[in-house]
């Protein structure tokens, strides 16, 4: 196999869908987004009830088909009270690091459809006057969000339409570094995300199509748990393509694409995780095979779902995930070529 990956493209559609903010139960922007970018390509989009995107790529025997879940929600936050001073009181979407939250800007969407900035901060924000701003933990409790707003009470907040149950979004701060790392927030799937939609156009540019019929999923609560628990009944296997783990006795670098034995849901399918460690080895592509100790993905979420189904798993390995996450172009490169192998070899 010997085909060449349009960086730029998938680049530039990594850093656009990162810049639409997604935490979980808010994604209808970003699938938008997606959809317009799946018919200009002419393929078929589909919704589900619960607001899953389903892309589909005709292969050349359309009996079988392999279904692709990347997730495009993200962690996130979401108004839980207002404060008596003005700031408000959050509660964590997704498995938050808050340590690597304090400082970080944030946006307001409220149910009114306007914008509010503001940063998140730990209740004692100031070095110069709270004894404990060093030392006070940062787990949501301590944590608020000071708004970039003239308030000063809780009436004031409610008076800009600011309500319980509004999400919150973190700047993602998404830059590429001249040495090919990519660091943002989200990459955690956005960047499974960018992979598995750059297929779309790596099929029309080699005018190729998959061996099977193809789905790519969008699913849309995975962070919640429960993205993948019904798929479309025609699917037969699954191969989601989300973050690879990287740390502790982990061998996946952020220039691998990872491929997942087992997580905390169990180990993945015999033979397709060996299909794909095999086609990684013989199409040179830099891989790595681990165990991801506290992880489950969505094809954990459809098997627990009760779907009759197998499913592996992998991803671009990613640093630092759930915080201030990196990886790189080559990573991103492997796992399009690994996938694109397992779906036309
Ligand atoms: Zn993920």
């Amino acid at each position: 196999m010997n085909i060449k990956i349009n960086k730029e493209y998938t680049l530039k559609l990594l850093e656009e869908i990162i810049n639409i903010p997604s935490p979980t139960g808010y994604c209808s922007n970003v699938m938008s987004y997606i959809e317009n970018i799946a018919e200009e390509f002419g393929y078929k989009f589909k919704k589900n009830k619960k607001g899953n995107g389903i892309i589909e790529i005709e292969g050349e025997d359309n009996t079988y088909c392999v279904g692709l879940p990347v997730h495009v929600d993200t962690l996130g936050a979401m108004v839980r009270s207002v404060n008596d001073d003005g700031t408000i009181k959050i509660t964590s979407i997704g498995g938050n690091l808050y340590p690597t939250l304090d400082g970080e800007y944030c946006k307001i969407h409220t149910r009114k459809g306007k914008i509010y900035t503001g940063t998140m901060l730990s209740t004692s924000p100031s070095m110069h006057v709270y004894k404990d701003s060093k030392d006070k933990e940062r787990i949501e409790e301590n944590m608020m969000v000071r708004l970039d707003e003239l308030v000063k009470s809780k009436e004031d907040v409610q008076a800009l339409n600011i309500e319980t149950g509004d999400f919150i979004s973190i700047e993602p701060k998404f830059a590429i570094t001249p040495a090919g790392f990519i660091k943002s927030r989200y990459l955690d799937d956005k960047a499974g995300t960018a992979c598995a939609l750059s297929l779309m156009e790596l099929f029309k540019r080699l005018n190729t199509k998959p061996k099977h019929k193809v789905k790519i999923i969008l699913s849309t609560y995975e962070e919640a748990g429960h993205g993948c628990s019904s798929i479309p009944e025609d699917i037969d296997e699954l191969i989601a393509i989300d973050m690879g783990c990287i740390g502790l006795d982990l061998s996946c670098t952020e220039q691998d694409v990872s491929i997942c034995a087992k997580d905390s849901s169990g180990p993945y399918d015999y033979d397709i995780t060996s299909k794909l460690i095999k086609l990684a080895a013989e199409n040179n592509i830099g891989h790595a095979v681990d165990i991801y100790p506290m992880y489950s993905s969505d094809v954990s979420a459809s098997l627990k779902g009760g779907n009759d189904i197998k499913g592996g798993l992998i991803g671009p390995g990613v640093h630092a995930s759930h915080g201030m996450e990196r990886t790189h172009v080559d990573g991103i490169k492997n796992t399009i070529k690994l996938i694109y192998a397992y779906l036309t070899e």
